[in-house]
């Protein structure tokens, strides 16, 4: 179904991309709140089907498997009162905190660089992106998913930055991670995303270069909502 004109005049998206543990989510959904629009976390729908693949025991060199488990997948956001992100919903079960267990987060950058499975989430990451306007983050979305987006940003921070965040988050929520398995489990992912042959992870041209290291997550924000403050006000 084609938008109309109106919802065309409406749409608005701001796709930011990086490397694994930049604060992608952390920034995007603050963005998203500061700027009224909707926040579309595309790595949550990777680790949906992951998470479903490791609990139905698919082998992920079974290619036809994987495609079959995506297109089969249901993946839903719910906005919820008290939370700041939509719920995730596979088959209409709550899996928000499942997919962030480490177990999905080892196995989920080889489930994503699946073809079939990446052509099943494009289509529904544009299908949700088509109206209104969003922060969408993930590894393609300036590049392949929204190539229109009307700001497009690459967020980066260096490796060790990147860990000891991702390390910080894990301590918070329970587990009891080794940082240096962090740094070579992050290099590893970020090399299957960046190294894959559909949708790479790479800058897209026109976009904004911020590099996170030395910023705090405000800094940050800030950042972001001035670009697409200005970007907005243009006709
Ligand atoms: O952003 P997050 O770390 O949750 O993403 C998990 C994984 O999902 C990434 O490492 C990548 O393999 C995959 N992904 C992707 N394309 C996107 C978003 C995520 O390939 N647009």
């Amino acid at each position: 179904m084609g938008n109309t004109g109106s919802e065309r005049a409406n749409q608005f998206v701001v796709a930011i991309d990086g490397p694994a543990g930049a604060g992608k989510s952390t920034v995007a959904k603050l963005a998203a709140s500061r700027l009224g629009f909707s926040y579309l976390d595309t790595g949550a729908m990777y680790r949906a089907v992951t998470y479903k693949a490791l609990q139905q025991h698919l082998s992920f060199s079974d290619k036809s498997a994987l495609a079959s488990c995506a297109a089969n997948s249901k993946i839903e956001f719910e906005d919820t009162v008290n939370c700041s992100a939509p719920r995730v919903k596979l088959d209409s079960h709550d899996v928000t905190d499942a997919i962030r267990d480490p177990e999905v987060s080892r196995n989920v950058s080889e489930v994503a660089s699946e073809p079939e499975v990446r052509s099943c989430m494009t289509s529904l990451q544009r299908e949700i992106g088509s109206r209104g306007r969003w922060v969408v983050d993930g590894r393609d979305i300036g590049t392949v998913v929204f190539p229109e987006a009307q700001v497009k940003i690459f967020l980066t921070a260096s490796i060790e930055e990147r860990a000891k965040r991702r390390f910080d988050e894990l301590v918070s929520k329970g587990y009891s991670p080794v940082l240096e398995e962090l740094i070579s489990e992050i290099a590893k992912r970020d090399g299957i995303d960046s190294n894959r042959k559909t949708a790479p992870l790479k800058q897209a041209e026109n976009s904004y270069y911020l590099d996170t290291t030395s910023l705090t997550i405000d800094q940050v924000v800030d950042k972001i909502y001035g670009i697409v403050t200005v970007k907005k006000g243009q006709p």
